[in-house]
């Protein structure tokens, strides 16, 4: 049996192949044998259906803490919920529920995770990019910004820092260039030889696959391509025309199909970024199932055409991150830098919501400020 049942106008609910009984002013939901929720007079939930392993069977009503506590709880056991919950999660102004759901993804991170906050160090090699993304400060046309790319030797006296200080995965990020992507090769080779069991991770944009292949095979093994937000129309009001979100994501797929552990990610409050784009993102994500999920929120960069907007809401990273959480336990979750520049103490704030990876930055001391892509970055 699949059906949809509203009752009054603020409950839905969704039925297949399970049996509900509805009784009058209290709720009584059976799921095969499982009695899951009792609630008077106003709501009810369904939890997964066993048969199917589908997800999600939900019913929702705004006024109720204890349905929204049932909510937070039926996020963590099946790994999802309509829309309409996840943006009263990110919306609601219930501080409680909002701590609940922070502290719920924690829970499921140590759980999951362990305790041990993983280290990254972020080597951002070069800020060339052949790109104009519109909320970038390093985008080709910003004025300004002195233009650098570190030697094979800086690179490698980053690693040997990242690597004597405990370190076992080189994060190497850099504007999209792919002449020097190619020129990197010999670079990757070298870090590998001298590191056998490091993680090298790369973050050097849009690639053609060829060249995908010929940095896997030189040693890299993950690598970081953030979509920035899942809708088309949105994505191209951040983007120069030319920067298509259907090709981005072909590269996210192939680096999949390459076998590396590949990271996905999105700015939160982004110019013209609705809930509903974040529920979009989130889709996305259970369907590409990224290793790596980078959020972030949008911080202006003066000399851009964003430059007097609004930065993104710190509190909705935080959602964000324990909704991430929630949903792909098994992920590799940062508390970014770009949360920290926002909010004191983001990192640790960030990993007490559900994060488990911080990246620290050993780019050169010299040229680090050169890689600016939004006001204020701090630099860990
Ligand atoms: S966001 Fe990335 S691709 Fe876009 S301009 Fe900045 S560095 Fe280049």
């Amino acid at each position: 049996m699949t059906g949809l049942v509203i009752l009054r106008s603020e409950v839905l609910v969704i039925l297949r192949s399970e049996v509900l009984v509805i009784l009058r002013s209290e709720v009584l939901v059976i799921l095969r044998s499982k009695v899951l929720v009792i609630l008077r007079s106003e709501g009810l939930v369904i939890l997964r259906s066993e048969a199917t392993k589908d997800l999600l069977y939900f019913v929702f009503l705004r006024k109720m803490r204890k349905f929204r506590v049932i909510m937070i709880e039926t996020l963590k056991d099946t790994r999802n919920l309509p829309d309409s919950a996840l943006e009263e999660l990110l919306e609601s102004h219930d501080a409680t529920l909002a701590q609940r759901l922070k502290d719920t993804a924690r829970e499921v991170c140590l759980k999951v995770k362990g305790p041990e906050v993983l280290i990254r160090g972020l080597i951002e090699w070069s800020n060339v990019c052949r790109n104009d993304c519109l909320y970038c400060g390093i985008r080709r046309s910003r004025l300004g910004v002195p233009r650098y790319s570190l030697t094979a030797e800086q690179i490698q006296e980053c690693c040997e820092r990242v690597w004597n200080d405990g370190i076992p995965t080189f994060v190497l990020q850099g504007g999209e260039n792919p002449a020097a992507a190619e020129g990197l090769i010999p670079t990757i080779k070298e870090i590998r030889r001298r590191y056998p069991s490091a993680a090298i991770t790369l973050s050097l944009g849009e690639l053609p696959f060829e060249l995908y292949a010929a940095l896997k095979e030189a040693g890299a093994n993950r690598y970081l391509l953030r979509h920035e937000t899942a809708n088309p129309e949105h994505y191209a009001s951040l983007h120069p025309a030319g920067m298509r979100l259907d090709c981005r994501l072909a590269c996210i797929r192939e680096l999949k199909f390459l076998g590396y552990e590949t990271g996905m990610g999105m700015m939160v409050g982004s110019p013209g970024q609705t809930t509903l784009n974040l529920i979009e993102d989130l889709r996305l994500m259970q369907e590409m199932a990224p290793h790596m999920i980078g959020i972030g929120p949008f911080i202006p960069q003066d000399g851009t055409p964003f430059e007097n907007c609004p930065s993104g809401s710190a509190e909705t990273t935080l959602r964000l991150i324990a909704i991430m959480r929630l949903m792909f336990p098994e992920a590799n979750i940062p508390a970014t830098t770009a949360l920290a520049t926002l909010l004191p103490g983001g990192k640790q704030i960030g990993i007490q919501a559900g994060a488990n990876v911080i990246m620290n930055v050993y780019t050169p001391i010299t040229e680090r400020r050169k890689y600016s892509l939004y006001k204020g970055k701090t630099d860990v």
